[in-house]
């Protein structure tokens, strides 16, 4: 199975990715090399020469993730980082340069639009459009770079990649897609036409909420020797630990991203009932302004949900009241985690705005405990 899993479903795609064919007396998925020096014997030119260029253990876990973004595509190439940013910035800062112009979501991740100062002053005009209603289209005149992330966190808009590609690369412009949200079985960028897919694997692709983890993905072989380029000399690498982990964890990918896209869907329809929730967003939702778009690019919805209640208050005293979800930043963890957003400042959200990511627990369980959670933020229940 392994070596060919491409005609396979996503469960078995996941199970077997990037694992080595099975050999006598050896574990499906080798253990983490932790090494810095390869023996070099004589003038021995690779593929293992130094630690911070490679690791077998990432080589493993690149391959598993390329069968996932590309199923059956020999050509593309996966290349490991030390986090998110560090995937974010290699393509970033590696594709650009003095003079050309970067085209980003206004709605993007926070931290990714906060590079916005560090590309200006080294002399690169950075625009700013937002995700929803394909508003990019407007503003890629004369891009070099055209940013695409979908759905948007945390705002949760959608927005075409295979419409924005097409014009993109008709003026002359790259196309990275930052997949976090999604996840490779969620929705495959490089398929919709993008140069670079690239992802957090802190999030949901990994899923336990026990590490730092990212990735670029390309099929253009001049494309990644830039990115791993960029790699080796500023030595955003994952440790092997983490890579291994990261992998071991890509076997219940399928099972975990299926859970979660049907819990979100259940929190979500139960929330529709509820009054004091306003601006409720999942793109599974089939009544959300970005259904019809993500029904037809995506494969599974994710597992964020967000909208907003009241006011500062009255989010606190909802999120201090759940039982079943604990509050935490980041999301895709098997357990479900909550923030109020507007905590951190940097996005363009109400003070009430909670960004809810639901976990593999029991849909009754959760959406009892939010509802629950609700109630009592509301006064209607002692409290
Ligand atoms: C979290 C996140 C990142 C950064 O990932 P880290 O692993 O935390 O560095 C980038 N993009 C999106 C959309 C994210 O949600």
């Amino acid at each position: 199975m392994p070596g060919e899993p491409s005609g396979y479903g996503d469960s078995t795609r996941s199970v077997h990715a990037g694992r080595p064919p099975a050999a006598a007396y050896q574990p499906s998925l080798p253990g983490p090399v932790f090494v810095s020096h390869y023996h070099l014997p004589g003038e021995a030119a690779g593929p293992y020469r130094y630690g911070r260029d490679e690791n077998p253990t990432w080589t493993h876990l690149e391959r598993a993730i390329g069968e996932l973004e590309a199923p059956g595509d020999p050509d593309v190439t996966v290349l490991a980082f030390a986090s998110g940013m560090a995937a974010v910035a290699a393509v970033l800062l590696s594709q650009v340069r003095a003079g050309q112009i970067v085209l980003l979501p206004s709605d993007s991740y926070q931290t990714t639009r906060s590079l916005r100062e560090r590309l200006e002053s080294y002399g690169v005009e950075v625009r700013l459009a937002p995700t929803a209603g394909d508003g990019q289209l407007a503003a890629l005149e004369g891009a070099r770079l055209v940013w695409l992330e979908t759905p948007s966190n945390p705002g949760l808009d959608v927005c075409d990649i295979r419409r924005l590609a097409d014009a993109a690369h008709a003026a002359g412009a790259l196309v990275a897609v930052d997949n976090t949200l999604a996840t490779p079985l969620g929705q495959r960028p490089l398929d919709l036409g993008a140069d670079f897919s690239l992802a957090s694997g802190t999030k949901a692709l990994t899923g336990h909420g026990d590490l730092l983890l990212g990735y670029v993905a390309t099929r253009d072989a001049t494309l990644a020797a830039g990115v791993r380029t960029w790699r080796k000399t500023v030595g955003a690498i994952p440790g092997p630990m983490e890579a291994w982990l990261a992998h071991r964890s890509l076997a219940t990918l399928a099972l975990r991203v299926d859970r979660q896209a049907a819990n979100a869907l259940a929190l979500a329809e139960a929330l529709l009932a509820r009054p004091e929730v306003v601006d409720l967003r999942h793109p599974g939702l089939p009544s959300d302004a970005a259904h019809p778009v993500a029904a037809a690019q995506m494969r599974r919805f994710g597992s964020v949900v967000s909208f907003t209640l009241p006011d500062q208050a009255h989010a606190e005293r909802f999120l201090s009241a759940l039982r079943v979800t604990t509050e935490a930043t980041s999301f895709g963890s098997v357990q479900c985690t909550a923030e109020r957003r507007a905590r951190w400042g940097g996005d363009a959200v109400p003070p009430g705005f909670i960004r809810f990511s639901v976990g593999v627990e029991d849909a009754d369980d959760i959406v009892a405990d939010v509802l629950r959670a609700l109630d009592e933020a509301a006064g209607a229940v002692g409290v």
